[in-house]
């Protein structure tokens, strides 16, 4: 059965067939708008709301809850129906809330520095699985109203493009989010971002750059092989000119590898040809990858270092670090399979 998050209103309407017509905006308005889990919606009769609850149990089991930040950031294990991972984190800011979402269990992409690309691929997320971590993420951030959606979780959003953008559908058009506060980030899947570019929807894109010489980066990040940053700029270009958003890139500091000054006069030329805002994160280092993340001199001058060539660079907030929230190490320590290794702090 799949998730009610991937029923469409008629479809819902069809499933109620015999009931009342004004149950099925009761039921609508409780999952999208209320943001309830079925067994909750109070306003519909009590024997519907179980046998609703019970035909969709939903996919998601909490295999692991943890938090940091003084409870700011917190981040759940799921165990889906076939027994695979995958991992979820809401981060409250003063002015907004912040699901990230997994769109794979594990990642095909191989990148060399990612706890998830070090596990390998399992299979892709359902939209269904991807709407009800949103949901799930939203319920828990009560009272507060969850305001934006990153898919940087693990996983590659657009090896998975079709459920990414039903996701992303859903959530713009059901639950009334804004497509500017929809950010999509991907590792530089060049064809995708021109066909999602074509979607009609100002999304906000995210490339996970890391490199802006082809050497550095086939190693870093495999896929560059096939798309190499020339490519990857068209796309960026093509991206801009349907959307008319800017975009911006994601650079894992890694200590001697990216973090040079080599690499700031690589990145700026190229961030600034596409006025693409640069956002700094420490790497994490993670247990298949032993190498440093930048001290936070060294971060703070590289981004110094940029905003003198001419580049928007803000360092990011690493939330979440105690818990082990770059992509997929929780889960993995969760599952057994690599331990957790300490990291200095930011
Ligand atoms: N596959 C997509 C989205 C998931 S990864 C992508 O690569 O963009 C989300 C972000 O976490 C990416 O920017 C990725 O490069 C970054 N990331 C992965 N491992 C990391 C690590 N060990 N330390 C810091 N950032 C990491
Ligand atoms: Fe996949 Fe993104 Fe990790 Fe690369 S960084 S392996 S694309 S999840």
């Amino acid at each position: 059965m799949p998730s009610v998050y991937e029923y469409t209103k008629d479809q819902l309407a069809e499933l109620l067939a015999g009931e009342p017509r004004y149950r099925v905006d009761q039921v609508w308005h409780g999952l999208w708008s209320e943001g309830q889990a079925l067994g909750d919606i109070t306003t519909i009769p009590k024997t519907l709301r179980a046998r609703l609850a019970k035909q969709f149990p939903g996919g998601l089991e909490v295999a692991n809850d943890v938090q940091s930040d003084h409870g700011a950031t917190r981040k759940w294990v799921f165990r889906l129906t076939d027994g695979s991972t995958i991992e979820t984190v809401l981060m409250g800011y003063d002015d907004r809330v912040t699901v990230c979402v997994s769109s794979q269990a594990g990642c095909a992409m191989g990148c060399t520095f990612c706890a998830t690309g070090q596990a390998g691929f399992t299979r892709h997320l359902t939209a269904g699985e991807v709407l009800e971590q949103v949901m799930f993420a939203a319920r828990a951030a009560a009272p507060r109203r969850l305001s934006n959606v990153v898919f940087m979780g693990m996983g590659e959003p657009l090896a998975n493009y079709i459920v990414t953008m039903k996701a992303v559908r859903r959530l713009h058009e059901y639950r009334g989010l804004s497509a500017r506060h929809l950010t999509v980030s991907t590792v530089g899947v060049a064809p995708a971002i021109e066909r999602m570019a074509r979607e009609g929807l100002p999304l906000t894109l995210a490339v996970s750059l890391h490199a802006a010489n082809n050497e550095t980066r086939d190693e870093l990040v495999p896929l560059n092989r096939r798309f190499p940053l020339e490519r990857l700029h068209d796309a960026c270009v093509n991206w801009m000119a349907a959307t008319g958003r800017r975009l911006s890139f994601e650079w894992a500091l890694i200590d001697g590898v990216n973090d040079t000054d080599r690499a700031l006069d690589e990145l700026a030329p190229y961030a600034r040809s596409l006025r693409a805002h640069v956002n700094l994160i420490p790497l994490n280092p993670t247990p298949g990858y032993l190498v440093l993340g930048s001290s936070s001199q060294r971060v703070r001058e590289f981004r110094d270092g940029l905003v003198e060539r001419g580049v928007n660079a803000t360092v990011r907030n690493t939330r979440g670090r105690s818990i082990d929230a770059a992509c997929g190490q929780l889960a993995n320590v969760t599952n057994g399979r690599r331990r957790s290794i300490p990291v200095r702090s930011a």
